[in-house]
């Protein structure tokens, strides 16, 4: 599972922050679209720790991931967040929030 801390917008005003993305594990490069990535896992087995990878829907990328990890279950990756982010006691309500702390560090908003 690669997350990765990177700058975060062009547009933001203080150029120190960063802020964690996914990356996919196939090219290494960011996800920036969950309707266009897919969550791999591997649920705890005898001998096995559970495993999660992200990867782009391109086929050279589940190729390549597939090659490193072996053939695993998937799901969406929009579904996979949504789910995560539920079963944590993430609201709506909480996202608004950090979304308007984000946008107000950015400076999009007074
Ligand atoms: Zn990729």
């Amino acid at each position: 599972m690669l997350i990765e801390f990177r700058k975060e917008t062009e547009n933001s005003a203080q150029e120190n922050i960063s802020c964690p993305v996914l990356v996919c594990d196939g090219c290494g490069k960011q996800i920036h679209d969950a309707g266009k990535a897919r969550a791999y896992y591997r649920l705890p087995t005898e001998g096995n720790d559970v495993g999660v990878w992200f990867c782009h829907t391109e086929p050279s990328c589940e190729g390549n991931l597939e090659l490193k990890v072996g053939r695993q279950q998937l799901r969406p990756l929009a579904l996979f967040l949504t789910q995560l982010f539920n079963n944590s006691g993430f609201t709506p309500e909480t996202m608004q929030e950090q979304l308007n702390i984000i946008k107000s560090r950015a400076g999009l908003v007074s």
